[in-house]
Parts: C-alpha cells; structure tokens; sequence
C-alpha cells in the first residue's frame, strides 16, 4: 500500500503551494527572489515564507521516517508531493497507535498547507474537540483554532482554542471509530 485518504490529501495540498510557490517565483521581475506573498501574505499561520514552509515539511516527514522506520533506503522522492506515499510505503506497520500518530501528522500539515492556500475556512469543518460542535474559526495572529460557543470555555473562562496539531489528532481518532463501527 503507498497511500492513505490522509497522505492523498496532503499530497494535493502540497502540490499547491508548489504551483503557486513556482508560479510566482517565474512571474516575479527580478527572477524570483522575493518571497510568494499573494493570498498566502492574507492568511499564512507561520511567518514563513512557502518555500521555507514546504521544506520544513518534507523534513519534518523525512525526520519521522528516520525515526520510525530506521532502516528505510529509499530514497526522499524529488517530487515534494510524493513525500507522503514515501512516508506511508515506509512505515506500512500492523500497529494502531503509530498508524495514528503518522495520519495524524500528515494530517495537520495537510491543514497547514491549505491554511496558507488561503483556505482558513477548513478549520470550520472540523468539530470542536471540547463541545463537539461546528463553532470553531482560525484566529491567525495566535495561529490556533478557537471555539465561539460561548458555553465552552477552558477552567480559566477563555474561549477554548485548540493546535492544529490537536485537531489533526482528534480527526484521525474520529475516523478511526468510524471505520470500526462500520465494519
Ligand atoms: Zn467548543
């Protein structure tokens, strides 16, 4: 097997930012040397710029991999968008819980990656892990998710406010017990 519903989707959304990463480096004057800034510049969570942000990416997957699955050979993919099926044909375990936390990293980087397309509003379709209602919105300058229903609240009284780390973790759960109860 060398994909998952995850890996796909962060796959796609990284061949985004490639495009427009590629894109606007050919359309810019002075052959490329400022950063991409379209729509990216309205919503980026990170103050990085898109290349910057794809590298790390690709590291952060590589690193798992070396981390994970020690004794892997093949080589990172040249294609930055293929570095999920690597990761996934890399680390093909029988184990639920390393299966999880793999989907789950691919998972918020494919959050990540659509969030700096421009498409914030991804977090909206995503159930809040502490009420479990459609209430969450992405709140850039803290580059987190918050909850607007006013009755869930962390033991301080703040509004709770969530990782994409920790909705990535949530939604990867959620479709697990999904497919359990439906086999
Ligand atoms: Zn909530």
């Amino acid at each position: 097997m060398g994909h998952t519903d995850t890996s796909i989707k962060a796959a796609a959304q990284m061949a985004l930012l490639v495009d427009y990463f590629v894109e606007l480096r050919a359309s810019s004057p002075n052959g490329g040397r400022r950063s991409p800034t379209r729509s990216i510049e309205n919503t980026a969570p990170l103050n990085v710029d898109t290349l910057s942000h794809i590298r790390a990416s690709v590291r952060e997957i590589k690193e798992y991999v070396d981390v994970e699955s020690p004794g892997t050979v093949e080589p990172l993919p040249k294609d930055d968008a293929a570095v999920y099926d690597w990761c996934v044909r890399n680390t093909d375990w029988d184990d639920e819980a390393l299966t999880r936390r793999r989907d789950a990293l691919m998972y918020r980087q494919y959050l990540e990656h659509t969030i700096l397309t421009g498409d914030a509003k991804i977090v909206r379709r995503h159930r809040c892990p502490g009420c479990g209602t459609l209430s969450l919105h992405w709140r850039r300058s803290a580059g987190s998710a918050v909850c607007r229903n006013r009755n869930c609240r962390t033991p301080d009284g703040l509004a709770s406010t969530w990782t994409l780390a920790h909705l990535a973790t949530a939604y990867i759960t959620d479709q697990e017990s999904r497919q359990r109860r439906a086999t």
